[in-house]
């Protein structure tokens, strides 16, 4: 029921991206709930799709975000590290500091200035996230998300919010997850077709990659001149 969930609030967007099984935990429902996606889309927040935000960057649809947090979940416990990369709007990167909650952080990592500041600005407009950037919780840094961050580094959780261009070149996101710890990255094969991969790093640092559905992500890339 992809692109059928939406809502004519934060609230009614929420209740049908869980009524259509695009939500499947408490969690998400609540954590989605206390972030308000008018605050983040600059045109029809509470629609189920993506959204153009300027500079070649899209917000995602609800249900990826969705999507995203829920695979990240286990991982997602009061007081974690999360770091995502391409944080774009900010609305992820808030949704998944709610979730960290109490005593996590989230550092979202945006190569393009006007981005970052905008993801800044997004979150401050809400009274979570207003407090959030203002203690630290959520801190959004200019960087290339290619290579992490690594003064922040290791994490429970990374997320990435566009597609690398091949497996090879996230294994340095690999070495700044902690053990246990899990990295949500979406990656374009050689046949051109993008996939999520949900790469595990067990307590002994084992590594093991599972390839899972088909998706389209704007690329990551050289920051513009
Ligand atoms: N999660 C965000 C997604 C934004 S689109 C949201 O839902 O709002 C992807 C973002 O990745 C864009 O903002 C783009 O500027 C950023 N990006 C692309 N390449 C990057 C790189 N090398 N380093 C950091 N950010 C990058």
């Amino acid at each position: 029921m992809a692109w059928r969930s939406h809502g004519t609030s934060n609230a009614t967007l929420i209740q049908h991206l869980t009524a259509n099984a695009l939500i499947t935990t408490p969690r998400v429902a609540s954590a989605m709930s206390s972030i308000d996606r008018a605050h983040f889309s600059p045109s029809a927040p509470y629609r189920d799709s993506p959204q153009s935000l300027g500079h070649g960057a899209t917000i995602s649809a609800p249900h990826m975000h969705a999507n995203a947090a829920e695979s990240l979940l286990p991982y997602l416990s009061p007081g974690a590290r999360v770091l995502d990369i391409g944080s774009g709007s900010g609305y992820l990167t808030c949704v998944l500091a709610a979730l960290v909650q109490p005593g996590g952080s989230v550092v979202g990592v945006e190569h393009i200035e006007a981005l970052r500041e905008m993801g800044e600005r997004n979150a401050g407009k809400g009274e979570l996230g207003s407090q959030w950037v203002g203690d630290g919780t959520v801190r959004f840094v200019r960087g290339d998300g290619r290579l992490g961050w690594a003064e922040g580094a290791p994490y429970d959780a990374i997320h990435v919010g566009a597609a690398a261009g091949g497996i090879a070149g996230v294994e340095g996101l690999v070495g700044q997850l902690k053990r246990p710890g899990r990295l949500f990255v979406p990656v374009e094969g050689d046949d051109g077709m993008q996939h999520i991969y949900v790469i595990d790093k067990d307590e002994d640092g084992n590594v093991t990659k599972k390839k899972e559905y088909g998706v389209q992500y704007v690329p990551l890339t050289d920051a513009p001149a």
